[in-house]
């Protein structure tokens, strides 16, 4: 059974997130969404309605889970007994973060990262310009699984 866990702020989940879980699914039996709780960090939905919304899109699908965590994501990985973790690369600033924390991780605790190209056309959505559009009273529902 191949258990990873797909972190993030999800503040909000697009389609972009959306994409990589099914292409994840493609390679892992199961994936476990871990909304991460980041107390530094503004939240633009609140985490009750971030997590409501995930859930809803898998209501149907029995291979994803979505889970709020607090603190380190190995150890998220770890309660979990998943031996991935799911990310995905939009661009070569996201490469260089992600290669960093891999590299963490991986020295932590043994957890192999899995990172997945974005589709080119969507490469442009982040969780940052759909709140900066919905901030300005824009629709955000085509970014949106
Ligand atoms: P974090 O705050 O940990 O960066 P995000 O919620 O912004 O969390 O993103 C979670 C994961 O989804 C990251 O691996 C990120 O690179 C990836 N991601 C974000 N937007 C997209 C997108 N449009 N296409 C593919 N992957 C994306």
């Amino acid at each position: 059974m191949k258990r990873a866990i797909f972190p993030g702020s999800f503040d909000p989940f697009t389609i972009g997130h959306h994409d990589i879980v099914m292409r994840g699914l493609l390679i892992f039996d199961e994936i476990i969404i871990g909304i991460g709780r980041n107390y530094n960090k503004r939240e633009t939905f609140p985490l009750e309605e971030r997590l409501a919304a995930i859930q809803r899109i898998y209501d149907n699908d029995s291979r994803v889970r979505v889970e709020v965590y607090d603190g380190l994501t190995v150890d998220f990985a770890l309660k979990h007994h998943a031996q991935f973790i799911l990310r995905g690369v939009r661009s070569t600033l996201d490469f260089e973060y992600e290669r960093n924390i891999a590299e963490a991780n991986k020295q932590l605790s043994g957890i192999e990262t899995v990172l997945l190209y974005t589709r080119p056309e969507y490469e442009h959505i982040s969780s940052t310009l759909v709140r900066d559009l919905h901030s300005h009273g824009k629709d955000i529902s085509q970014y949106l699984p």
